[in-house]
């Protein structure tokens, strides 16, 4: 039985937009993926003020809603303490012991793994998947151990930063994620404050 090729698509997501959700499907048909995982990370260490990970975990559900191909998992908000990739990785290979996994990510996230925790440790438990905004050029960390591809999506040009700053101006945020999302924020009265 040949094994399954999963995605792993790690990110805040704060909020989840059109450029995420156009990496992931770039990303499963470059890499003949059988499905992507979306994983919000819990508390990253390296930041402070995010959203909480119960709303940022309610936009992501309502974003990949309706394509079977994508899933969430909540296994970083679920783990107490910082959210470390090496955990995140052992704990879905636990979860899908015959899985290929390709994990997702911003590639600027990509070039810093070497300041992340235990990180000669990281390189073996995936293949990893640096995507790219255009115009920014991206490296591959020379300490690499392992497979890095990157794949340049134009559609990251959307980011999340800007949308927060949009929302608090009162500016639109229309076709730069889902209505679903757009709804929920309003809704629920986030990035009004600060940030
Ligand atoms: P981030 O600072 O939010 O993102 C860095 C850049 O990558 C941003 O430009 C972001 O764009 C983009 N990005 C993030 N996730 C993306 C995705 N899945 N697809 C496309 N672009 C994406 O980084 P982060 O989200 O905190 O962390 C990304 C992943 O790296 C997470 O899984 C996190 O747990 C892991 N990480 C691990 C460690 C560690 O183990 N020590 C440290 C840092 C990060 P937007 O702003 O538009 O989202």
């Amino acid at each position: 039985m040949s094994k399954i090729r999963l995605g792993v698509m790690g990110g805040t997501f704060d909020p989840i937009h059109f450029g995420h959700l156009v990496a992931a499907s770039e990303a499963a048909s470059a890499f003949d993926l059988d499905k992507v995982l979306f994983v919000p990370t819990g508390e990253p260490w390296q930041k402070q003020e995010i959203t909480s990970s119960a709303h940022r975990v309610e936009m992501t559900r309502l974003a990949i809603a309706g394509n079977s191909l994508f899933d969430i998992s909540t296994i970083d908000v679920d783990r107490s303490g910082p959210t470390y990739t090496v955990d995140t990785l052992r704990d879905i290979h636990t979860a899908y012991p015959a899985a290929d996994v390709f994990f997702i990510t911003g590639a600027d996230s990509i070039s810093q793994i070497d300041t992340w925790k235990d990180s000669e440790q990281i390189w073996p438990l995936a293949n990893f998947v640096g995507v790219t905004r255009p115009g920014h050029s991206l490296e591959v960390p020379k300490s690499a151990r392992g497979e890095v591809s990157l794949l340049e999506i134009p559609a990251l040009a959307i980011s999340s930063t800007d949308i927060r700053a949009r929302v608090k101006a009162g500016k639109p945020i229309d076709y730069l994620l889902p209505n679903a999302v757009i709804d929920y924020i309003h809704a629920k009265h986030l990035y009004q404050g600060t940030k």
